[in-house]
Formats: C-alpha cells, structure tokens, sequence
C-alpha cells in the first residue's frame, strides 16, 4: 500500500500509464508539485487528507501526449491549443534563425505559464547550401561550427535534411555523408539527439550510416527489407507525419506499408504530424489525422498510445521526466472520457488536462451537468 502527501487525487479512472502495460480500472493517480507521487489500483493507493479530489467516473488516464514533429511551435496561441487538447509537450523541427536566438527567453517565458505546452526545439534545419533546408554547410568544419553555434543557443535536438525535393522543387543538393557525419558526430559530442527530414527511402542508409537518432519522416516509396532491418537493429525511432505526406499531396499508401512492417518486425514509432499551420490542413491540438492512419496502417490503439507517450518522450529525450505515468516523473496528465483502446477518438473528449502538476483544463463538471 502506499502512502504519500498529495495536492491532488484523481480517483475512479482507468489508468493506461504509457508503458503499453494492462489498463488498471478504479485506479488512483496522486500529484504533488509538478510531480506523481502515486499511481496505481484503489486498494493499493492511500488517499491522503487534504488532497483535491477528482471523481472521473470512470474515465480514462494517460499521459500527456507528446507530438515531435511540429512547427510554429515558437507562438503561445498554438502551445496552448495543443495543451488544452492534451498534447502538454511538442517538438519543434524547424524554425527561423531569429526564434532560435530567442530560444532560451522563450522558454523561460512559456515555462511561467502551465497552460503553454512545453517546446523542445530542434534548432534551424541544416542542409548544404542550394538544398532543402535553413542552415548550410558545405565542409565537416563548418558543418560543426553550425551544430555548435546551435547548442550554444540552447537548442534540444539538431535536425538535419536529405531531400532531393517535392511539390516544385527537384535535384536538389545534398549533404555529403562527410558533413552528415561531422553533424552527427559533433551533435552527439553535445548530448543532442539528431532528427533527420527525409521522404524517399534511397537516402536513409546515409542517414543509419551517419548514425541518426530518428527519422523525421517516415519514407513514402518502398523501404527495402535490409534498411528496415537496419533500422530497426539500430533503434532509429521513425516519425510517420501522415499529416505531411497528404497536405503536399504525395501517396500515403507506401508510407501505410513501411509503417506497417516496421511495426510488425518491432520498431518503434513515435507520433508527429509536421504541423505546419494551414487552418484546414493540419490538426493544431491532438493529431487525429495521423491517429487514424496509423490505425489504418494496422498499429494498435495501445501500440498508437505508446507512440504518444513513452515513445516520443525517448524520441525528445525527456523520458526520464514524461511519457508514462509513475511515481517520481512530472505530471503532464491527459484524461477523456471514454475507453481509447476501444475508439480511438475518444482522444478527442477531453475531460481534463493537467501539465506540470497543475490542471488546466477541467470539463468534469460540465460533464455531469
Ligand atoms: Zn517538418
């Protein structure tokens, strides 16, 4: 049995705690601070005097949802939609070398404010010069020159791109695997995980060879067995981005196949949708359209949870802290009505969000009304 001091006690929810493990009806969630002092079944979890109590009536609690593939994530409006809709943490892939040199005021700025979601920023996106891509570079010398100018920024993650084009654009240049490398290596020396942009499955063997952490995009065009094998030998973490594949009209049905025997061969997946902020194009909040597909594409609503939680925590390197919920990690908390596992558009009924251990959003009592 344990007992702990608590601030607040949900009570009577079924707990889906993002380590893929069995749901727990009649489970207790104990938060104190910004942290989870207690998680788990009723008869097991003291409830402490003095606790806000929160009957959820049997709804259901996960972990706040963490989407590592956004942009326009350096604006308070969107980090507050995605938090009110659950998504308490997203990555931001890509952005002005302007926000980058505000990053640090930035986020000390949202950080006061527990309505924001959190932002881990992946820095401006390297690429060579004429080529996809924001920051340029053209030998190892400054291709670690750039990566280090980045981290002294403050940046969380450093993303690079190999892309010969899409939507217009054609044959352009790339990095050569010398500078990939120097990228990688000089990011990896810093404590900073590397994403790589990438669509057709011919450029991610440079990106295994080079030894990135994640691919920020799933391919489109078939994925050869011995890749799939390499990746997921290699634990490279892939990013599916429905969103983005159907918004530049490229086909999803190769991506829904690659996804599919990566899943099957026991790769990991995490969920982001590229949100690029066309109103209409992408889903600023929790990211059904990629939901869906990745349903479509035969993972489980728990293997899409995971990919939501503890995975995507891995993938922005925050596991230690979010991504499932246990005693000791922050309390970013999503709870909606409905079973998940059974409709996963049950994400969508919001009953409450809690982020840092405080609640910022309550429909409960609106619920019973
Ligand atoms: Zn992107």
């Amino acid at each position: 049995v344990i007992q702990a001091q608590a601030a607040i006690a949900l009570v009577n929810g079924t707990l889906i705690d993002g380590t893929a493990a069995a749901p727990i009806p009649n489970a207790v969630l104990l938060i104190d601070g910004d942290r989870i002092v207690a998680a788990g079944p009723a008869h097991r979890v003291v409830l402490p005097a003095g606790a806000k109590i929160y009957d959820l009536a049997g709804a259901t609690i996960l972990p706040g949802f963490i989407d590592v593939h956004v942009h326009r994530g350096f604006d308070e409006a969107n980090l507050q939609a995605w938090a009110r809709a659950g998504v308490t943490t997203v990555r931001d892939e890509g952005s002005g070398a302007d926000n980058i040199k505000g990053l640090r005021t930035f986020q000390a700025r949202i950080r006061r404010d527990p309505r924001n979601a959190r932002l881990v920023s992946a820095g401006t996106m390297l690429g060579t010069y004429g080529g996809y891509g924001s920051l340029h570079v053209h030998t190892p010398q400054n291709a670690r020159i750039a990566v280090l100018s980045e981290a002294s920024r403050g940046v969380d993650a450093v993303k690079v791109a190999l892309e010969d084009g899409y939507a217009g654009e054609h044959d352009l240049p790339n990095l050569t695997l010398e500078n990939l490398k120097a990228i990688v290596d000089t990011a990896h020396a810093q404590g900073l995980p590397v994403s790589a942009h990438v669509t057709q499955a011919r450029h991610v063997e440079a990106l295994l060879d080079a030894d990135v952490d994640d691919l920020a995009h799933l391919p489109y065009d078939c994925l050869p067995q011995q890749t799939l094998r390499r990746i997921v030998a290699a634990d490279v973490y892939v990013v599916p981005t429905f969103s983005f594949y159907r918004n530049v009209g490229l086909p999803v049905s190769g991506l829904q196949m690659n996804l599919w025997r990566i899943v099957s061969m026991g790769g990991k997946v995490a969920l982001g949708d590229d949100y690029g902020g066309d109103p209409g194009h992408y889903d600023l909040g929790m990211p059904m359209y990629d939901i869906e597909m990745m349903a479509q594409s035969g993972m489980t609503p728990m293997q899409i949870i995971e990919a939501g939680t503890r995975n995507a925590a891995r993938v922005v390197g925050l596991d230690e802290d979010l991504g499932t919920l246990e005693a000791g990690k922050i309390a970013d908390v999503l709870v909606v009505d409905g079973d998940p596992l059974q409709d996963l558009q049950s994400l969508m009924n919001v009953s409450l969000v809690i982020h840092d251990g405080t609640v910022i959003r309550d429909e409960l009592g609106v619920q019973r009304l």
